[in-house]
């Protein structure tokens, strides 16, 4: 057969459809009662607890990312080994294969082609690759005929828009139309003289064109012309009548019609609840000051990048921090504003707790020389005086420590030096 026409009906109505029983000949092969581990690696596997210990937030989550992805890659290889080789519905063998992964992709312009899809037309022509990308999409504008679920290609189709392009003149021509272009494939089309049957009329008999007017794609697609009539408000749940005529004239049992229909109104209601709960949520937010924010416990719970603009100027605004063009370097200043707040108040109290954080600190210090002076005991007999002569420049040691900048230092507003607690590292 040279033709091949494929039509999804309606969803629930999966039965006569090739895509569909393929789908779920997949299904039977990877639901086969065994459960899918996911857990093949853990983010610190091979990490000792100092190590981790040592890692910033920012750190923990890349590495619990990369844990993620290695892991859904390992779990769709073993989808794919369930997969392959089981029996497919014409009564063949189902191929399984996972898609390579993004680093040894043969196309490496993939991230190209996604910034020239979302460009606005003048700005296309500055992705780099624009020529190879526009002579294709060129190609398909001019040859691919496109409906919901449905695409055609006709060679010489280029010839309807008033062109002949170089590849179809000067590819080899097929024995059945020579160098015509090939008449489209027939859609199906009902047979209404078998209602209330539903059928469609035999390939021979369908049309391409009607009253000379060739036939639109998807002019008896049921579902496209449902979503159609459904966004146009001419047909709902609960209207009989319409359900019924729409049944007789796309030849689809009347009950999927209305499943589907439901299924549209469930997520118009969903959309429209959304917007209501948004729109409250802005007003709310809108009547909030800077005092109605917890910002210390937004900041400590990583909640300061999901904010708003409108509430991150809030804080701008309250406490003077200057102008900034985009979002992310208002999140940046409100985080290291707060960062430095926090800072600051740990300094305060410890002025008035008689250094104790300062003591804090010396005794971390402290205790890195002892674990140092364990280990070093053995091979080293002068381990007791160097420790003693660490706990004598114990104070320059650890001015040589903020110099040397391996733990970010801040000058606070009565011009002390004081170093910034590891969980606030990501933001200096
Ligand atoms: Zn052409």
């Amino acid at each position: 057969m040279v033709r091949r026409v494929r039509i999804h009906r309606a969803s629930g109505d999966s039965a006569q459809n090739e895509a569909e029983r393929t789908n779920s000949a997949i299904g039977d092969a990877l639901v086969d009662g065994a459960s899918l581990r996911w857990d093949y690696f853990e983010p610190f596997e091979e990490m000792s607890r100092e190590e981790v210990q040592e890692l910033s937030s920012k750190e923990v989550d890349r590495l619990k990312s990369e844990t993620m992805q290695k892991n859904a890659w390992a779990v769709s290889n073993e989808i794919r080994l369930r997969i392959d080789d089981a029996r497919d519905p014409a009564g063949g063998y189902l191929h399984a294969y996972v898609t390579e992964h993004p680093d040894n992709h043969f196309f490496w312009n993939g991230k190209y082609l996604k910034r020239f899809c979302e460009s606005s037309k003048s700005e296309k022509n500055n992705v780099p690759g624009h020529g190879y990308f526009n002579k294709i999409f060129n190609f398909i504008a001019s040859h691919i005929e496109q409906g919901e679920l449905y695409l055609q290609y006709r060679k010489y189709q280029c010839r309807l828009l008033g062109q002949e392009c170089d590849f179809c003149k000067n590819s080899q021509n097929s024995n059945l139309f020579g160098n015509e272009l090939m008449p489209p494939v027939p859609r199906p089309y009902p047979d209404y003289e078998q209602l209330p049957q539903f059928h469609y009329l035999q390939h021979k008999d369908t049309p391409t064109s009607i009253d000379g007017v060739q036939r639109r794609p998807d002019d008896f697609q049921p579902r496209s012309n449902l979503k159609k009539l459904f966004s146009e408000g001419e047909i709902s749940s609960v209207d009989d009548n319409e359900i019924e005529v729409f049944s007789k004239k796309f030849i689809v049992p009347k009950q999927i019609g209305k499943n589907y229909i439901l299924h549209m109104e469930t997520l118009k209601s969903d959309r429209e609840k959304r917007t209501i709960d948004n729109q409250q949520k802005r007003q709310d937010e809108g009547a909030k000051g800077y005092e109605d924010y917890d910002w210390v416990d937004m900041f400590e719970n990583n909640c300061i990048d999901k904010l708003t603009v409108s509430i991150l100027d809030k804080y701008i605004i309250h406490k003077q921090l200057g102008y900034f063009k985009y979002k992310h370097e208002k999140v940046q200043a409100v985080k290291r504003a707060i960062a430095s707040n926090l800072v600051v108040e740990e300094e305060l109290a410890d002025d008035e707790n008689d250094d104790v954080v300062m003591e804090q600190y010396e005794s971390e210090s402290e205790l890195d020389s002892e674990v140092g002076s364990v280990s070093e005991a053995g091979s080293d007999s002068e381990a007791g005086s160097d420790s003693e002569r660490d706990a004598i420049n114990h104070s320059a040691s650890s001015d040589s420590d903020i110099e040397s900048g391996i733990t970010p230092v801040i000058t606070t507003r009565s011009n002390r030096q004081i170093r910034v607690p590891s969980r606030f590292h990501d933001f200096f």
